[in-house]
């Protein structure tokens, strides 16, 4: 578990320091701004799709050093990935941050070894509760973007965070 504790401080640090895809995105042809008021983390994704695959992506905003890193791995792990791979992850990702079953095996086999992964390490932040909205927040905002929805808050009436699966 501190191994496991040392790796995510590390890739928090990293992509704290040096956010991957940060920046508007000239061709993008959807949007949307995510909010997260508990902490004042706001955040815009910006997609450009090919189809219904994800083939640019990129993030701006503000906010603590949890929500910005959690922005940028989310690119990183989206970037390339069609819609319906990006909703299992962001599926899997949100049960796995609230201690839940990783979910069914269609929604577990949609996800590479490799992004699983890295969406566990970036799931490490369950071990800190009050976080766990910050860590969120970029996947709840590119869920919204593929759904056509222009905003979201992580405070929204049935957000997922409320919702008890
Ligand atoms: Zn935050």
């Amino acid at each position: 578990m501190s191994e496991l504790r040392e790796l995510y401080q590390d890739m928090i640090l990293d992509h704290g320091k040096a956010p991957r895809n940060f920046g508007t995105l000239d061709n993008a042809d959807r949007e949307a701004h995510g909010d997260n008021p508990l902490c004042g983390d706001r955040i815009t994704v910006w997609l450009h799709m090919d189809g219904d695959t994800v083939q640019d992506i990129s993030f701006e905003g503000q906010g603590c050093a949890i929500s910005m890193a959690s922005s940028s791995m989310m690119t990183e792990i989206v970037k390339g990935k069609s819609e319906d791979k990006v909703k299992a992850m962001f599926e899997s990702f949100h049960h796995m941050i609230m201690g839940e079953e990783p979910g069914d095996g269609t929604e577990k086999n949609a996800i590479d070894p490799d992004d699983m992964d890295r969406l566990m390490v970036l799931a490490g932040v369950k071990q800190f509760p009050m976080r766990v909205k910050c860590a969120t927040l970029a996947w709840h905002t590119v869920n919204a973007a593929l759904e056509g929805k222009e905003a979201i808050s992580t405070e929204d009436e049935g957000g997922m965070e409320q919702r008890k699966v």
